[in-house]
């Protein structure tokens, strides 16, 4: 059967689950086992081969949701980021990162790679020609993040696969933000996808798990490099995950239109001088995330006025917590630049265009009355504060 052909909620409840053939339950048994007899001669099961019976059931359900032929599953995000950029890196190669991309891969970057070898440059922005003009003789990866953190940029996927494809470079996407819910860049010929699992696919903030999927062929080089590594999923949160993925359809698609709603709501406030959210008209690249996005996703950011500090309006919120984590089923938002941004210069940051005011927000799937009465209300306090001071 084509998994490719079925509905994305349909691959999410069904597709790759162990079925439970001694009394015909509705879920995947749990296998614990880290011994099995020896099936086949070469054959041996075991969790750090990635093989056990959960991994490898789960392991089709996420191959199907990305559109791509095989998927791993890993102990965390940076688990499976590290692995795979290990994988397809060796001594004397360079690699080049998008400007903007995840914390933890930036330190990846600038504190483990030269100790293997490997050099690395950063774009100054996310047009193709910032990727054009970084790649050298030896760059082997282009590695891309869209839409970016915190202030949801949109990379065009196609237009760097094809740049890298003419050039013989490997292309690897970190996904997370966007899930395979809303954008697949197999379709658009990215090589290797991943995703820290710890967001959207997990949604609960309760597990913390990584995916690397792509091609046979890839997927077999990733292998040889991972069972060294070691950075395997217990089958535990395998089966936990596995429950969570079977809800990412609606919760994502929920937390799509809370976004949408969310963002024009700012739009309108008169203390939100500016809101980033690729669903909105306003956004410089709209027309490209809705040409490679099936949904614009649950995450934006948007800056605060004058009149209302960031830390002040946090400290007034009573529903939405502010947080380092996102994608979960509560609301939460958090000041890049005291978090995720916090290492980086001023200078740095303003480069990017992230300045004290900006808030990053991930939506959750409250009810949108009571998510617009709670930043209602803090905004008013912040502000009646002020006059009384
Ligand atoms: C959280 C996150 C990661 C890292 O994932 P962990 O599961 O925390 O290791 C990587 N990329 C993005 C975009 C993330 O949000």
């Amino acid at each position: 059967m084509d998994s490719n052909k079925k509905g994305i909620n349909t691959i999410c409840t069904h597709e790759g689950s162990v079925e439970d053939i001694l009394f015909k339950g509705a879920t995947s048994p749990l296998y614990t086992s880290t011994s099995y007899a020896f099936e086949e001669v070469d054959a041996k099961r075991y969790p750090r081969y990635f093989n056990t019976p959960n991994q490898a059931a789960l392991s089709k359900k996420l191959a199907a949701l990305e559109h791509a032929e095989e998927a791993m599953i890993f102990g965390s995000g940076m688990a499976a980021i590290s692995t795979a950029l290990l994988t397809f890196l060796k001594a004397g190669d360079h690699v080049v990162f998008q400007q903007t991309i995840y914390g933890g891969t930036y330190n990846l970057a600038v504190t483990q790679l030269e100790k293997f070898g490997i050099s690395y440059s950063f774009t100054t922005g996310w047009q193709i020609e910032d990727f054009e003009r970084e790649i050298r003789e030896n760059t082997k990866v282009i590695y891309i993040e869209t839409p970016s953190n915190p202030l949801l940029t949109i990379t065009d996927l196609e237009g760097v696969a094809r740049l890298a494809k003419s050039k013989g470079i490997l292309t690897m996407i970190d996904n997370t933000f966007a899930s395979p819910i809303n954008q697949n860049p197999i379709d658009f010929g990215i090589d290797v996808v991943m995703h820290s699992a710890t967001k959207y696919m997990g949604g609960h903030s309760d597990i913390c798990a990584g995916v690397v999927i792509s091609s046979k062929a890839n997927m077999k080089q990733v292998y040889q490099t991972a069972i060294c590594f070691g950075g395997n999923l217990s089958d535990y949160t395998v089966w936990l995950l596995e429950r969570s993925l079977k809800t990412m359809g609606i919760r994502v698609m929920e937390q799509n239109r809370n976004a949408q709603k969310m963002a024009h709501y700012l739009m309108d406030h008169k203390d939100v001088v500016a809101v980033h959210y690729p669903g909105l008209e306003s956004h410089p690249d709209h027309a490209l995330a809705k040409s490679q996005m099936n949904g614009f996703g649950g995450m934006l950011s948007f800056e605060l006025g004058p009149e209302v500090g960031v830390s002040e309006f946090f400290k007034q919120l009573q529903l939405i917590k502010p947080s380092m984590s996102l994608a979960g089923l509560e609301s939460t938002v958090s000041a890049p630049v005291t978090t995720s941004h916090a290492l980086m210069s001023p200078e740095a940051r303003a480069a990017q265009g992230i300045n004290d005011s900006l808030v990053r927000f991930s939506l959750g799937v409250e009810d949108m009355k009571d998510l617009v009465a709670d930043i209602e209300q803090a905004i008013n306090k912040v502000k009646s504060m002020q006059v009384h001071a």
